[in-house]
Order: C-alpha cells, then structure tokens, then sequence
C-alpha cells in the first residue's frame, strides 16, 4: 500500500476518495488474512467512516492530517463498540464500553480504524503464539513467527493491508516483530502517548506507539498521537520537539554510539554484520561513531522478568469472571475464580501471574522486586551516562531472525532471551524505534535506534536518513 503521507495528501486534494483507500485495504484483508491471521476482525464501520471523510471534503471542511487513511489497531485498545480481547479467551464476548484516547485522536486527523490485530494473550509474548486465537504468521515466509506481542499490527503493515498499525510496547512488543516482518516500529518515551483505553499489562513500562513503511509515516502518527492527556495521569507535558531546522537527510555532526555490551561472542553473525553495516552507513555521511558501554545491561532481561510479571499480576488481578468477560462457575465464589481465571487465561498468562505473584510476595520482595528496581535505576543511570558522549544508540533489535512457528514455544526461556536487546529502552522510559537493516536468508533484520528521553526527534532524524541511502524498506514480502 501508499504510504500514510501520500493517501492522506491524495485524498484531501480529491485526487482519491476515503471510500476507494478503505476498499482497497479490506480487500487485501479478505485475499490475505486467511493465511496470515493478522487481524481478528474488521470494524464494520470502516466503509461509513470513509464516506463521511470524503461527504465532509467535499463540504470544503479540513479533516485532518490522516485524511483516508486505514489504521490497524492492536486487540488491546479500545474502540467503543467493537470487540476488544486482548488476544485472550477471558475476553472473548468484550466490547469496548469507550473510545481509547488514540482512538479519538487518529479519528479526529481524519484516519479510518479498520480493524484490530492478533496479538500474545495481554501483550505477553515474543512470537504471537499466546494468542488464543493461533498465531499469525510472517508473511516473508509463513512458516515463520512475526514476533510479538503485537505481531498482528506488524504483519497487517508487512503484507500490506494498511499503510499504519499501532502496537504496544512493554518490553520490545512494537520494535521486535517490526525488525522480523522489515517495517519501521517505534516505541516513543514512557508518557509521550496516552494510555487510556490501552489495557494495562506492566504500568511503568507499556507504551503505544506506530508501525509503518517509512520513519516519516511514523513521525506523521506520532504527531498525532502524542501529548497530554487528563485521562492518563502518566501522560507528559513535555512539548513535541519541533522538527530541526538541518534537513531530514542530515547526520553529519550527529554522534552514534554503539554499546559493545550489544555486539557479543556468539551472537548470530548475519545480524551483527547488517546492523554494523548500517552503522558505517552514518559514519560515512559525517556522523560521529562512539564507543560506548552500558556495563548493567547484562542485567536487563532479569531485572525485566521481575518487575513485569510483577505490575501484570496485578493488573490482571480484575479479570475475575464477574465483573468482565468469560465466566465459568462453581460451587464457591473461590471455585467461581479460579475455573474462571484457570480457564480463562492461557499458560503464559498464568505462569506470569504465578511469578509476579511471589516475586512481590512477603518474605521474596526484597529479594526480587526490589532488587530488580534496582538495576532498573543503574541501568536508566547507564543510559544518562552513555548519553553525555552521543545522541542516539545503535544496536540490534532482535538477536534472531524469523524462527519458525512452535520452535521457542514450549521453552519459555528461550523465548524470553529474545527480548535481551529490547527491555532495557522500557526500563530506562527513553524513546526506541526499528528500522529495516538488511536481509539474511530473505528475512529481514532491525536496527534499533535509541535516544534520550522526549528526543523522539533524534530517532526521526537518524532512521530518515537513514531510510534515504538504504532501500532494505522498499521490499515488499
Ligand atoms: N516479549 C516481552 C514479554 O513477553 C515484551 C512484551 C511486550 O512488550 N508487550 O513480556
């Protein structure tokens, strides 16, 4: 599909109508989502919220930024009346009672929400396969994971369905599946977008933020998307950061710096020599390279599985067969819980819930949950430090290409390794994105880009050029 950019230019100069956009992506749904399994359902109200685009640009009025233009939403953000279920069975029959506040926003820029994407059960997962609904599948070849947690919205915008897709990001669930299906996906700074209407997984660390062709597509929603919200008290003030006068192509000056903590004996050598081949693509435009060190990152995925399984206990605490969705009952309330709950969340979710419990229980959370806050703020103190000697990061996203369906499913460590290169970003609260670097086996790797916190701008910067000399983004699967 066009990007974002230029349906939303074509349909506001009436060179196209909103209507003929949407068709276009429910099409490419219906021939495609057979096979991929990328979105669980198609809002029936695209076609009219099309119409009403094009009815009100024909009035002569300004819809917006994102005029015509189809978005993806993940299953775990609100669209009032449409399905939302988090990819779980305990939400099978839930409608949204209310709109998420990305969901006002995008409309209000004029773009149409098409449909909600598959995803791991609440966002728990790498690889889509915690979904209750199957997995979806990678669409460079499908035998093949597309990530996860949000490996729906990644695989909507890989395939082509819609130009835009949204996903969340507590630990990696928005970069990771972007560098194994080859688009751009950003997780922005911890409070830069709302998360009302987002179900909670892990408070401190979850994120919404964009997948897209193109780092200026990503830029476009984000412009949309973020600022203060007084439905979510976590969301920031601080201002957007007006782009830079230099020109977007531009990163001479700009100093890169590359952690060695992330460039390890053992780790897969394809995905090593793309990443530094890309690295040596800014170094010859005129960017400073610098070697840095991020000595508490070995600490991260540890630190990570301490805290998130433990703020998602507690989150998840709510679904109890009363008051939301799947109900199962028994002859107590205590028996009404547990069929409820044991019935209704799939094994990963229960073993999360399991370990989050104990890790903050009494007598363990010294141990574990503090301890674990802990290396949280030495490695936030790592990122300050690598900071004052550059302006963005570079390192992988993923330490692993595609790997096919069911290989990491029955070992959940396994699984968890392959979020080493993405928790540190959520645990720091700075801004990350993934951009296409190259291609191993016909499967695609990720540059992950990081920057200061609220400097979204630096990551605009870097992949615009980034995306400007290389053409790893122009392939289509
Ligand atoms: N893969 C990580 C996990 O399973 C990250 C998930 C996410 O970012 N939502 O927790």
């Amino acid at each position: 599909m066009e990007t974002a950019i230029n349906i939303a230019a074509d349909v506001r100069s009436g060179k196209r109508t909103a209507e003929s956009v949407v068709r276009e992506s429910l099409d490419a749904i219906e021939s495609g989502n057979g096979k991929l399994n990328a979105l669980l359902g198609v809002f029936s109200s695209a076609i009219e919220d099309a119409r009403e685009i094009d009815r009100r640009i024909a009035a002569g009025e300004d819809v917006g930024v994102l005029a015509g233009v189809p978005i993806v939403m993940k299953d775990n953000m609100l669209v009032r009346g449409e399905r939302c279920s988090a990819g779980s069975r305990i939400l099978e029959n839930y409608d949204a009672p209310y709109d998420s506040t990305v969901t006002t926003r995008l409309r209000a820029a004029g773009a149409v929400l098409i449909g909600r994407a598959n995803m791991d059960e609440f966002a728990m997962g790498s690889s889509t396969e915690n979904s209750h609904y199957g997995p979806s599948r990678n669409p460079w070849d499908v035998s093949r994971v597309p990530g996860g947690s949000s490996g729906g919205s990644a695989v909507a915008v890989a395939a082509g369905f819609a130009p835009i897709a949204l996903g969340s990001d507590t630990g990696g669930s928005i970069r990771q599946p972007a560098a194994l299906c080859g688009i751009v996906g950003l997780k922005p700074t911890f409070g830069r977008v709302s998360r009302h209407g987002l179900m909670a997984l892990s408070s401190s660390l979850d994120q919404i933020g964009p997948f897209a062709r193109t780092v200026e597509d990503a830029e476009l929603v984000m412009g949309v998307m973020q600022g203060k919200d007084e439905m979510d008290a976590t969301s920031s003030y601080a201002p957007a950061g007006a782009s830079e006068d230099k020109s977007a192509n531009e990163v001479k000056g700009l100093r890169v710096g590359v952690p060695k903590e992330y460039f390890v004996e053992g780790m897969d050598e394809n995905i090593k020599k793309s990443v530094l081949d890309a690295v040596a693509e800014f170094e010859r435009a005129g960017a400073e390279i610098v070697p840095i060190s991020l000595p508490t990152a070995e600490y991260a995925l540890a630190a990570y599985y301490v805290i998130q399984p433990c703020e998602a206990a507690s989150n998840l605490g709510r679904f109890d067969g009363i008051r939301f969705g799947y109900s199962s009952e028994g002859q107590t309330l205590l028996e009404s819980y547990e069929r409820s709950r044991g019935e209704g969340f799939g094994a990963e979710t229960q073993r999360r819930i399991i370990l989050g419990t104990f890790v903050s229980s009494a007598g363990y959370s010294d141990a574990f949950y503090k301890k674990a806050s802990k290396v949280r703020t030495l490695i936030k103190r790592d990122f300050d430090e690598a900071f004052k000697r550059c302006d963005v990061i570079a390192a992988p996203t993923s330490p692993s290409l595609a790997w096919p369906i069911g290989e990491k499913f029955a070992d959940p460590l396994s699984m968890y390794l392959s979020d080493i290169y993405t928790v540190s970003a959520n645990l720091a609260t700075i801004p990350a994105m993934s951009v296409p670097c190259g291609f191993v086996d016909g499967l695609p790797v990720g540059l992950q880009l990081m920057a200061r916190p609220f400097d979204e701008q630096s990551l605009y910067r870097a992949g615009k050029f980034y995306q400007s000399v290389t053409d790893h983004h122009l392939k289509t699967a």
